[in-house]
């Protein structure tokens, strides 16, 4: 059963709005950001795989949990699949390499040959057995039996070829390196080693959803841009023109398409690129419309959470 379903990653959809909004065509950054529009893409549908193949554990038994992010003082941890089972939990850290990856336990480390480029990683054993101590670790912050933690690193590319480095036999633990296609058998191994009820599922998973934080970083900052790296105004949907407003709705002035929603996007892309909360003047500003009395009505149409009065009334966008 998804109990939390994945949604695309805030930073594909911020560095996708980035794209959209970035100012000169020719900006020095905008291979960059398109190069990670594009890995970031790749990795959700590589998730979204992953998602797949685990759709087949049908049974009531099984929780996933997709894309969590859990508060572990003084950071945090993220876990791309997370199976909850009354007998014990899985940790599934997803990887979307392309070509011939082989693993060498001596430096553990992980390199990838694609199209004759060798490109170097970091051993992602290590990286998911740190996951299974932060959490038995959180297990034990929140009261709770800890169950036996399993990890497994699932290769999201059918086509990639997993190879030990010469003189290297496949043995535990780099025999958790497996193809995705390969999770649901794994996964009955497990159910036949562990077969112990221990977890209070109900419980887990109100207490792994209710802690959940996604995670905002600043998007401007990672690329060391500014708001003046920015194309403001409400972009129409067919052109990319900036559009005005006439009677209460968008007007094109480029190719005459006329919206009632264009600001919806817009103001996605002020969350997603500026900061998640935003005011009535910094509204007009983003937007290039001149009405606060305007400003004001779209404000309150959007359903966002209010704090402050007046002038200084905060709307507050909260990310899933
Ligand atoms: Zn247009």
């Amino acid at each position: 059963m998804n109990v939390k379903k994945r949604t695309p990653p805030l930073k594909l959809l911020q560095t996708e709005a980035l794209l959209d909004r970035l100012k000169p065509p020719n900006h020095p950054k905008r291979s960059l950001i398109e190069k990670d529009v594009r890995k970031r893409k790749a990795g959700y549908i590589g998730e979204k795989s992953v998602d797949y193949h685990l759709s087949f554990l049908t049974d009531k038994k099984y929780m996933i949990f997709n894309d969590l992010r859990l508060p572990l003082a003084p950071d945090y941890f993220q876990i791309d699949s997370l199976l909850v089972t009354p007998c014990y939990s899985l940790a599934i850290e997803i990887k979307n390499i392309a070509g011939t990856v082989t693993i060498d336990p001596e430096f553990n480390q992980l390199s990838q040959n694609f199209k004759g480029i060798e490109t170097g990683y970091p051993d992602p054993i290590a990286q998911a057995n740190r996951q299974k101590l932060f959490l038995q670790k959180w297990f034990f912050n929140n009261k709770l039996p800890c169950p036996p933690i399993e990890f497994l690193v699932a290769f999201s590319n059918p086509a990639t070829i997993l190879k030990m480095s010469p003189g290297h036999k496949r043995i535990p633990p780099h025999d958790k390196m497996i193809h995705a296609q390969n999770l649901v058998s794994e996964i009955s191994k497990m159910n036949t080693r562990f077969t112990r009820e221990i977890i209070d599922v109900k419980k887990v998973k109100r207490l792994l959803l209710n802690q959940h934080q996604p995670s905002y970083s600043p998007i401007l900052l990672t690329y060391q841009l500014t708001e003046a790296d920015l194309i403001k105004g409400v972009q129409c949907e067919r052109c990319s023109h900036i559009m005005i407003r006439k009677m209460g709705t968008w007007l094109c002035p480029n190719c005459d398409y006329v919206s009632r929603t264009a600001h919806l996007k817009a103001i996605e892309d002020y969350f997603l690129l500026i900061k998640p909360f935003i005011t009535n003047q910094e509204l007009r500003d983003f937007l290039q419309l001149s009405s606060a009395k305007t400003a004001a009505e779209i404000l309150k149409s959007l359903n966002l959470k209010r704090t402050g009065s007046t002038k200084g009334t905060v709307y507050t966008k909260t990310f899933a």
